[in-house]
């Protein structure tokens, strides 16, 4: 069997330019990154802002397996499939961090024949986004680190400062340590600690903002630390926020690329789905659905995190109605969340799959409540067995679902024909109705407790007495009236990652809460979230190389 760098290779690549004309759009529309990567310009949005929007599709999951089950995959097979069907589609996607590619996961540009190219560029530095969001950050630290050493006019107390530094690595070793030793000269010493890039608040932000001047704003509203008084002093006290605009221009530009079957891909922001959102740029998505008629967009983790907060921060924000959801399952997820062991899954378990149902029941009825379309797919492994689909198909049916088998890992987007079918039918024939879950107007523990309630089936939130005292001083800020954003495991709907299933019975407890000023949202952090992720015993990294030709292997 192929790997994915070897289909990859082997894909005919058009000229950027001309996908750039199958959207309608000339050179001028696009700055050029080589031969096989543009950004959009600037000027573009003026140019297509008052056409008519297409259609959103938002492609989302049950809960996973550790290796992940083919978000992005059936998001790049289905807009291949729509090429296939001759739709005007462009699927819509984040930028992948090295730290997973580095890592046990791999990259994000998908799998097999369902794949964005080129796949190196894209999974190593790509148009250098995520190095400018760390630069914009670490740019703050600095000068947060400075303002203590030139004498503190603000009174920051260096015991409160919330604000760590970025890497776009899995470094264990950089989690929690000590900046400023060696002398008056050298800084003023305290504890600090590295997170993972993506992790930044600089991200979200990125993929939040309208424009320049709107994430200019953004990040002069990042609440760094507190004062002695215990007033937030934020980026704007530091005047930092021009500078970090100016290592951002080009940044903020979305990325045009295209699938191995030659179907426009916007990839745009990357950020982490637990302590951020999780979906990629409101600007690219908007481009998107100005430059054609059906934009197929992804959010991370199972829909329990990513499409929660896509529809309740990213749509509400962007002022986005989606309309069509599809989420996605596998055979393997199935068993795994019906009790079988990892090493276990590729064996016919028709009874397992059975049981895992019950995780799918409630995705499906949880995203009901957004009252937006819903479509089944399954993604197909070689080991899956004829009774498993059957049986999932029938139980997917019995619910009233769509359901469609696909087999864009193996075939590309032939293998994704009848889930565009389905998805066009959808699109076709039933409205969405899209409707946030909670009112941003409702208090904090009000907000969560819809979020833990209706979609995680909670019984009740329980919160320590650090995240009761976050809560109350968010409040005193005038900041609580905002979304909120859950960081929560993505293996279970609870907080425990081994409730798998459809846990019920349980309650969850609120260990931190924090405000992500700039962003625009709350954030309450449950269960072990990790910020900086470590490597594995063997990780990736040991697989990829480059031969003497600059050929890339071992990445996938
Ligand atoms: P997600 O976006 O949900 O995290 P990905 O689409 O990135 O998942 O897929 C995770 C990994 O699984 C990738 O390495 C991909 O190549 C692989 N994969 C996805 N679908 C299949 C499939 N049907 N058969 C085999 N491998 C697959
Ligand atoms: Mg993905």
């Amino acid at each position: 069997m192929k790997t994915d760098i070897q289909i990859a290779n082997e894909a005919n690549l058009e000229h950027i330019s001309t996908i750039a004309e199958k959207l309608g759009m000339t050179e001028d529309d696009i700055e050029f990154y080589g031969k096989y990567k543009a950004k959009l310009s600037d000027e573009l949005w003026e140019k297509v802002k008052d056409n008519e929007d297409g259609k959103l599709v938002l492609v989302t999951a049950i809960n996973p397996t550790p290796a992940g089950e083919g978000k992005t995959t059936t998001t790049v097979g289905l807009g291949q499939a729509m090429g296939k069907l001759g739709k005007n589609a462009i699927i819509a996607l984040r930028e992948p961090s090295l730290g997973p590619c580095m890592g046990i996961k791999g990259g994000a540009a998908g799998g097999g024949y369902a794949q964005v190219v080129p796949m190196e560029d894209i999974n190593l530095h790509f148009t250098g986004d995520i190095h400018a969001v760390s630069i914009a950050h670490n740019l703050l630290s600095a000068m947060l680190d400075n303002h203590l050493q030139q004498g503190n006019v603000l009174g920051i107390d260096p015991r409160q400062i919330i604000w760590k530094r970025v890497v776009d690595m899995n470094d264990r070793a950089l989690r929690s340590i000590i900046v400023g030793l060696g002398g008056k000269m050298q800084g003023v010493p305290r504890e600090d600690g590295f997170m993972i890039s993506v992790a930044s608040e600089v991200m979200a932000i990125l993929c939040l903002a309208e424009d320049i001047a709107d994430l200019k704003e953004r990040l002069g509203q990042i609440v760094v630390a507190y004062s002695y008084e215990g007033k937030p002093i934020t980026a704007g006290d530091l005047k930092a926020q021009g500078a970090m605009a100016a290592l951002l221009k080009d940044a903020v530009k979305p990325n045009l690329v295209q699938t191995l079957e030659n179907t426009p891909a916007i990839m745009h922001g990357g950020p982490f789905a637990n302590i951020a959102h999780g979906c990629n740029s409101i600007r690219a998505t908007k481009l998107a659905l100005k430059l054609s008629d059906i934009v197929i967009t992804e959010a991370g983790f199972g829909a329990d995190l990513g499409a929660e907060k896509f529809l309740d921060i990213k749509c509400r924000k962007g002022n986005l109605h989606p309309d069509a959801i599809v989420i996605v399952a596998t055979i393997r997820a199935l068993k795994y969340n019906g009790g079988v062991k990892k090493d276990a899954l590729s064996e016919e378990n028709v009874e397992a799959v059975d049981a895992g149902f019950v995780n799918l029941e409630k995705h499906i009825e949880n995203l009901q409540q957004y009252h937006v379309p819903i479509v089944v797919t399954l993604n197909s492994f070689i080991t899956d067995s004829e009774k498993e689909i059957n049986l999932v198909k029938e139980k997917c049916e019995a619910m009233g679902c769509e359901f469609a088998l696909s087999e864009v890992w193996a075939k590309g987007g032939e293998g994704g024909i009848s889930l565009a079918k389905k998805v066009i039918h959808t699109l076709e024939t039933k409205e969405s109705h899209f409707q946030p879950l909670y009112d941003e107007q409702d208090t904090i523990e009000e907000k969560v407790s819809s979020v833990a309630q209706k979609i995680y089936g909670a019984n009740d939130v329980h919160y320590t007495a650090k995240a009761k005292k976050a809560i109350k001083k968010i409040v005193e800020m005038g900041l609580d009236k905002l979304p909120i954003c859950i960081a929560k495991t993505q293996y279970s709907f609870s907080d425990n990652p081994k409730l798998l299933g459809r846990p019920e019975g349980f309650d969850i407890t609120v260990r931190e809460a924090r405000v992500s000023a700039g962003a625009g949202f709350i954030v309450l952090i449950t269960g072990n979230v990790m910020t900086m992720p470590g490597l594995p015993k063997k990780p990736s990294a040991e697989d990829i190389d480059v031969d003497h030709e600059g050929n890339i292997t071992g990445l996938f």
